[in-house]
């Protein structure tokens, strides 16, 4: 079986740009990369996956909640790679898991960890349960020097905790910080 890798990070870890740089060097090799991701982020348009430096790649499966890749021919495919995989449906990560083990391809799954309540999306979820190998995408908190684990919403420059947990299009009035931050913005009392 080959692995399925969970590659979490904040938002401005640089994921994506991660994400085309490993599917770059497979292409680089004459070797056949499979790009997927969920349908709902069409912050950049539908069917790209675009970084924030401005690369970019057109996606080969946009994932819905009908979507069973399972169903799907793999052949020749020598790796799978997800972006925003957050916002994948919980069993799709099953069935990402079943083809790395039985067509055996890596799947290698970069999203965020948590939403901006600080909770585990239910992709995120379902990947730290099933993945070999959970890594970490390193970004600096934006309003400091330690290393950001959270997100934060701002809403007309304020730190806030409502609006919806899925709000594409707005990344903007997100931000990567670490948990000092988090909760002194929020005035959250733990
Ligand atoms: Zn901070």
């Amino acid at each position: 079986m080959a692995k399925l890798y969970f590659r979490y990070g904040t938002v401005g870890s640089a994921k994506t740009l991660n994400l085309l740089a490993v599917a770059h060097n497979y292409r680089q090799q004459g070797k056949q990369v499979l790009l997927i991701k969920p349908a709902l982020d069409d912050r950049f348009g539908k069917g790209s996956i675009k970084s924030r430096a401005g690369l970019e790649m057109a996606a080969d499966i946009l994932v819905t909640s009908e979507t069973d890749l399972l169903l799907r021919e793999f052949e020749g495919i020598d790796c799978v790679l997800v972006d925003e995989a957050q916002f994948l449906p919980g069993a799709v990560i099953d069935q990402l898991r079943e083809i790395s083990l039985v067509k055996r391809i890596p799947v290698i799954c970069y999203g965020l960890r948590t939403d901006f309540r600080s909770n585990l999306f239910e992709a995120s979820k379902r990947l730290m349960e099933l993945a070999d190998s959970i890594e970490e995408v390193k970004a600096t908190c934006f309003f400091c020097t330690k290393k950001s684990i959270m997100n934060i919403r701002h809403l007309n420059g304020v730190a806030t905790l409502d609006g919806p947990v899925v709000q594409v299009g707005a990344e903007e009035s997100y931000f990567p910080v670490c948990y000092g931050c988090y909760v002194g913005q929020l005035k959250v009392v733990v």
